[in-house]
């Protein structure tokens, strides 16, 4: 039996490029914050996978973008500092959060309240949640994210001129009301610093699939490698 595999946020990137635009004549992108930043590139209905298989790793793009807490500049999962995963990721999260709850301000936030094994990772998994019910805390800690996304976009618009950028990932997956203000946030920083053409006509929009693209994405590939095989 041939069996076929796909990077997760390819699949993801595929999938939503289908259901937007599915007789394949779109340039599109695909940024998928989840654990980490992924990222995906359709031109033409087909996927960028580059020589080496690496292309879109959008996540490892530079952003110039300031710290959360003043003086503590988190490092990406490849161990760089100013990629864009290390402003916007679960990961970054969890290296965030030590710095923000020793501020004074936080000093009674009740994100303390939770200790004992795995203690950031559960403490970054409650930001979510708490920013879609409105603690401050973790709201300026989404709304920061939006804002390198915003950054991202910018990156992303000037290399590949797309048509649409597509966000997905579990970022997007924190309610309609958290959601309608972050995508505010990634459009309106994105129109501040892009180019006019762009800042009126590229479309950034939720995936349509949510954070199920990629596992749609995935059969979709096989799908499409079956035919030719
Ligand atoms: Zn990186």
């Amino acid at each position: 039996m041939p069996v076929h595999y796909e990077n997760d946020c390819n699949a993801g990137a595929l999938w939503e490029s289908y259901r937007g635009c599915p007789e394949g004549t779109e340039i599109m992108a695909f940024l998928a914050p989840g654990t980490g930043l992924g990222g995906g590139i359709v031109i033409h209905g087909h996927l960028l996978r580059g020589v080496h298989g690496m292309a879109a790793e959008l996540g490892h793009v530079f952003i110039v973008h300031s710290s959360f807490v003043p003086g503590v500049e988190p490092l990406c999962g490849c161990g760089r500092k100013y990629c864009a995963e290390a402003y916007v990721s679960m990961a970054a999260l969890m290296k965030i959060l030590p710095a923000a709850l020793e501020l004074p301000k936080w000093k009674d936030h009740p994100l303390h309240a939770i200790t004992g094994d795995e203690m950031w990772r559960k403490r970054a998994f409650q930001v979510r949640g708490m920013a879609a019910r409105g603690d401050e805390l973790c709201l300026s800690i989404f709304e920061w994210q939006a804002r390198a996304l915003g950054k991202l976009c910018f990156q992303v618009a000037n290399v590949i001129d797309p048509a649409r950028i597509v966000i997905g990932g579990g970022f997007i997956e924190g309610g309609l009301v958290l959601t309608d203000r972050v995508m505010g946030i990634i459009r309106h920083t994105f129109k501040e610093l892009a180019f006019k053409k762009h800042a009126e006509e590229l479309v950034i929009e939720t995936a349509s699939a949510g954070d199920q693209a990629g596992c749609l994405g995935a059969a979709l590939s096989a799908w499409q490698f079956a035919q030719v095989w």
